[in-house]
């Protein structure tokens, strides 16, 4: 995939990488190309577009913009963030070993735990802030350790460069979900990571309004890898969705700053409210950033002083913060882990891991700061009776 664009900062890469070649129309967007095949020269020519399971020219040209902003080389973009995972494990065999973080997206954590032990993987799971920790349970079947960072729900942070020199060491590949920070604040490949994965239906498609995954890398053999099993396995991206991250990663940059600014002033507003327990949040209260974000991304959470039924009235307390999974759009969100992103993992897994009831989830959106921490601010007075009486 050449790239001459590569040249230009990231801002004006996320408008301009994604452009495709003209072809008559003088389009200044992306086209949407829906056609599954294409008219070829003889029988057996695959020197253009043959069928788009292969290959199609939006989703090719968001494939180009996701290399060029993670400074990969290649980029595949899947239905969804978990296909893009499942085609991860499938770089695997049966009896490999993985070793992931252990505050992990909770259905990243169902994959590998409901679907992929079946198949014969075996996986590991450790305090992603100790480095080390990668290293101490690495066993002769281990080919892969999988970080998130920050991670889901508790916004710790893992020192990637740490992690990727362990397993550069013990030729392990390292993979690293940078859905959370997205590549405007991190790119886990400079780094020395071989794999990048996105959810995209968060931060790059920004708007909640598409599923969409993709993964990234800058190693020609595990690219082709990665190419041919989603060749011969399926899971792409469709050229209507292509085409609405596309336009999502035009404004990422802008995005990204608006989030982050916000979610600071949150989480200092946050950590003065009395009956909060804990502010979780990249850069405050010594969770220091040691893998190099330039920002601290606009996901918070804390942990209210509180039973689940006084949790349960603040989420469902709030005016802006929409009460809903998922993250990373323009619009503000809340979650509450426990009962809903990470209801899949045991309880007492959940609760030794600092997942409890009253555990809050923000994905802080770029509406004006004012409004939101009105809204907050309501939210707290709307249970601040129960906490008295509780
Ligand atoms: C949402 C999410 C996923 C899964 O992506 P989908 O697009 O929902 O399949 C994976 N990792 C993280 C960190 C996520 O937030």
């Amino acid at each position: 995939m050449t790239d001459k664009s590569r040249k230009w900062q990231f801002e004006t890469r996320a408008i301009h990488s994604g452009d495709v070649p003209e072809d008559g129309t003088h389009s200044v967007t992306t086209p949407i190309y829906l056609s599954s095949t294409y008219k070829v020269a003889y029988p057996g020519d695959e020197s253009g577009y043959v069928y788009s399971r292969w290959a199609n020219p939006t989703r090719q040209a968001l494939e180009r913009a996701l290399a060029t902003l993670e400074n990969g080389t290649h980029a595949y973009a899947f239905s969804s963030g978990l296909s893009a995972l499942d085609a991860v494990l499938k770089l695997l065999k049966a009896g490999d070993h993985i070793v992931a973080v252990d505050d992990l997206y909770g259905g990243s954590m169902r994959q590998f735990e409901q679907v992929a032990r079946n198949f014969n993987l075996e996986f590991s799971y450790v305090d992603g802030r100790k480095p080390e920790a990668f290293e101490k349970a690495i066993q002769e079947n281990t080919k892969l350790f999988w970080l998130e960072t920050p991670t889901n729900p508790l916004l710790q942070l893992v020192d990637i460069q740490a992690v990727t020199q362990i397993g550069k060491k013990h030729n392990i590949l390292v993979g690293v979900d940078n859905t959370f920070a997205t590549p405007y604040i991190q790119k886990p490949l400079e780094l020395g990571a071989d794999i990048v994965l996105h959810s995209a239906s968060k931060y790059l498609g920004g708007h909640c309004d598409v599923i969409a995954g993709a993964l990234v890398t800058k190693d020609a053999e595990l690219a082709e890898r990665i190419r041919f099993n989603q060749y011969a396995v399926g899971g792409q991206l469709g050229p209507f969705e292509s085409w609405l991250v596309l336009r999502g990663l035009k404004t990422l940059s802008l995005r990204m700053e608006r989030h982050a600014i916000n979610a600071q002033q949150i989480a200092e507003y946050l950590e003065t409210v009395d009956i909060v327990k804990k502010v979780y949040f990249p850069g405050i209260d010594g969770n220091t950033v040691p893998n190099k974000m330039r920002l601290p991304g606009g996901m918070v959470s804390f942990s209210i002083n509180a039973d689940f039924e006084t949790v349960k009235k603040f989420v469902m307390s709030t005016e802006l913060f929409v009460l809903a999974e998922s993250l990373g759009g323009v619009e503000s969100l809340v979650n509450h882990p426990a009962s809903m992103t990470h209801a899949s993992i045991p309880k007492e897994v959940r609760e030794e891991r600092g997942i409890d009831d009253g555990l809050v989830r923000l994905s802080v959106g770029i509406e004006h700061i004012d409004d939101l921490l009105i809204d907050l601010r309501n939210a707290f007075t709307a249970i601040r009776t129960m906490v008295k009486t509780s």
